[in-house]
Parts: C-alpha cells; structure tokens; sequence
C-alpha cells in the first residue's frame, strides 16, 4: 500500500500523461520563444532519443512480426479459400483506406499554409525519389543483411516474406526457427510497449523545442491534420464497411454499426485492437457471425488488418511532405500506398504502434523522419480514431466472410486460440 502513493503520475492513465506533456511542451515552448537555444540545447537532446529509440526498434519489429505473420498464414492454407478471402478483403480494404487518406490529405491541402524550416534536414535533400520502376526492382535486395542495417524498409519487408514462407516450407525442420521468430515478436512487443511508456517525455522533449523556434502558430496544421485523420476514418467505415456488408452480407448498414458501438467505443477508449478483440468477438456474434468463423477472422484481423492506421500514414505523409515543403510525385505516393498498407500487416494492435510504422513509410520515400516530432504530439487522438477505424474493419471482413462461408455450405473449423492471441 505504501507503495501506490510514491509516484503520483505513473498513476494517471497514458492517455492523460501524453495530453499533460503536450500541454507543457507547447507552455514551456512559449516561454522559451525568445530562448530557443535553451529548448535545443536541453530539451530537444531527449526528444532525439525518443525519436533514436522509436528508428531502433522499427527494423526488428518490421522484421520478426511479418515473418510470424507469414509464419501463421499456414492456417490460412488450410482453410483455403476462405483464408485467401480474408486477406484479399483486408488487403484491398487497406490499399483503399490509405489512397483515400492520400486523397483526401491532398484535396483538402493537410499541410499547407505553414512551412518548417528545412536547412537542418540534409539527410533528406541528399535525397532523390526514384522511379517507380526502379523502386520495384529496389525492393528485391542482394544483400541479405545490408537493409536491415540501412533500414530500408521495402527490402526488409521482402526479406521477411522469403524467411517465412521458406520457414514454412521447411517443415519440421522449420520449427525451432518459427519458434524463435514467435518468441522475438513477443519480445519485440514488450520493447515497443517500454518506448510507449517513454512517450510522454518524448512528447514533451520534441514539442517545446518546435514551439520554441517557430512560434504557437506551428500548432494550428495539427489542428487540421486531427480533423482530417477523423474525417476521413468516418468516410471510410461509413463507405467502405457500409457498402460491404450491404453487398455481400446483406445486412443493414445501420444494424452493423449498433451492433458494433460497444467494440468501437472500447477500441476509442483503449486504442488497442488487441485489447478490443473479446468484445469485437462478442459483438459479431451478436450479429450472427458462427463462432469459429469469428475466433478465426477477427484474431488475424487484429494483427494484420490496419485500415485507420493505413488512413493516418497517408495524411500524414502528406502532412509531414507539405509542412516541409516537398513535393511528392505520384510515384513517391504510389510507394506510400505500398508500403503502408504492408506496414499496416507489421503493427502491432497496441496503442502507438502506428507511429512506428509512420517512420517506416517516411523513409520509404525519404521524406524527414524529424516530421514525426510534431504528430507525435498528437498522435494518442489519432489513435483513438484509427484503432476505431481498425476493429471495425475486422469487424466487416467478418460478416462479409461469414456470410460467403454460409453460402457456400462449407463446414469451417478453425484452429486458431484466441487465448493465445491475447
Ligand atoms: N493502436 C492501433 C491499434 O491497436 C495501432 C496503431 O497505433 O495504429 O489498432
């Protein structure tokens, strides 16, 4: 009992703490308006470690959570076309929410009206975009270990793909090898969740040296980036996941939305995917999805399946290019549509796992990881909408499948333990 009283706000909940240090970030910018030196010298040292340790963990992360998803697909192939369903409905679903984010990012100019001050940023105009058809070639290295240490993510993602299938392949033989790779996913994850838990500081370190040298008036395109993110997750659930239950469940798109406001409500509150997978369970069922084919689906759908985040990759990388001033050419944003709805298969369903990815994205096209520093800021009220947007998606795939599953009269078993995604 003694023990509770110590640390007043290791108490509160994340989700408050990172509002908290928002907030004195941008009040301790505004005092040091006049001092920026003092923000860069002493402040911004930890937000650079914040950021440090965020790149650190992405290839690793990227790495080990594709090679078990792949790992798992071998589910997938027992169940054939189902499973072949389930991952085209997720897959498409994601490539559709992130050229919506793009679009929409573009159309309503997510970035404009303000631009950062880039003469610290020569990594980047080191750099070219280029082609798409080089880009293609590109993602297939010839080097096994040279774009992990470069982080080159497209690449590393290829290479993951190679070590599953060919884990898979190997059989028997392949198990000590899956295994370990289930168990340094798992390890990957805690890691992750040690860097969440510095985000408060890292919130506060980036954010009052932003303020500090550009003034208050650098919060106002956050403001738009929020409302952006937000618009288009409604359009997206609304179109998307509306059209699809319509079409090829039959079902009513407003019955789906009530059965599913417990779900959605919790993954706003927690945004956590994963944290929400017993309710979403419980609320597909309620609207007549069978058992098995939900503990099948929704599971995957929660390690793989990102629609909101795939949306918030988009604006941002959007955000991040116009804040910069950088244009992005139409292969540059073909590119972010590639990447970020295969990165969406490498996040994890925990709260900020996201913006890890975001830097995944960004170096695909070379855009300034130091972007991040302003959305992070954020980033906990962009979750809460895109996890919103992520279950529901799920939740969507799992009607839409279940329902192919009772037309077609097939018996489904499924082998997957929820327990064991949980
Ligand atoms: N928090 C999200 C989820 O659990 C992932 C993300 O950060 O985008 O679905």
């Amino acid at each position: 009992m003694e023990k509770k009283s110590k640390n007043i706000f290791a108490r509160i909940p994340l989700t408050y703490q990172i509002l908290i240090a928002l907030g004195l970030g941008i009040a301790v910018g505004i005092m040091l308006q006049g001092n920026p030196d003092i923000a860069d010298n002493y402040i911004k040292p930890f937000g650079t470690i914040f950021l440090n340790l965020i790149k650190m963990v992405v290839v690793p992360v990227v790495l080990f959570s594709i090679i078990s998803g792949v790992i798992s697909l071998k589910d997938i192939r027992k169940v054939g076309q189902i499973g072949g369903r389930t991952l085209l409905f997720y897959l498409c679903t994601t490539a559709i929410a992130v050229t919506l984010g793009l679009v929409m990012a573009n159309v309503l100019q997510v970035g404009s009206g303000y631009t950062l001050d880039t003469s610290n940023l020569q990594a980047y105009e080191a750099q070219t975009i280029p082609s798409f058809i080089d880009t293609f070639v590109n993602i297939f290295p010839s080097n096994a270990i040279q774009p992990l240490a470069d982080a080159t993510m497209l690449q590393v993602i290829v290479i993951a793909l190679f070590f599953g299938f060919g884990i898979i392949m190997a059989g028997e033989k392949g198990q000590p090898a899956a295994d370990f790779i289930n168990s340094m996913t798992e390890v990957c994850v805690k890691i992750m969740g040690m860097i969440i838990r510095l985000s408060p500081i890292g919130v506060f370190a980036l954010m009052a040296p932003v303020v500090a040298s550009n003034g208050p008036s650098v919060l106002l395109p956050l403001l738009k980036l929020v409302g952006i993110v937000y618009l288009t997750c409604i359009i997206h659930m609304i179109v998307c996941y509306s059209s699809s239950v319509k079409l090829f469940a039959k079902m009513s798109p407003i019955r789906f939305f009530k059965g599913m406001t417990s779900a959605m409500l919790f993954a706003f509150s927690s945004a956590s995917s994963v944290g929400t997978l017993p309710l979403n369970l419980e609320c597909t069922e309620k609207l007549g999805v069978e058992p098995d084919v939900a503990s099948f689906v929704l599971p995957l759908g929660a390690t793989i399946n990102m629609d909101g985040t795939a949306i918030y990759q988009g604006v941002c990388a959007v955000f991040i290019a116009q804040l910069y001033g950088i244009d992005l050419t139409i292969s540059a944003q073909l590119m972010i549509i590639m990447t970020a709805t295969l990165a969406s298969v490498g996040t994890a369903g925990v709260p900020g796992s996201g913006v890890i990815m975001l830097a995944m994205v960004l170096q695909s096209v070379g855009l300034p990881l130091e972007g991040i520093a302003l959305v992070a800021g954020v980033d906990r009220i962009l979750d809460m909408a895109r996890t919103t947007t992520n279950i529901t998606g799920d939740a969507a795939c799992t009607i839409v499948v279940n329902a192919s599953v009772k037309k077609s009269g097939k018996d489904f078993v499924s082998q997957v333990d929820i327990d064991e995604k949980l």
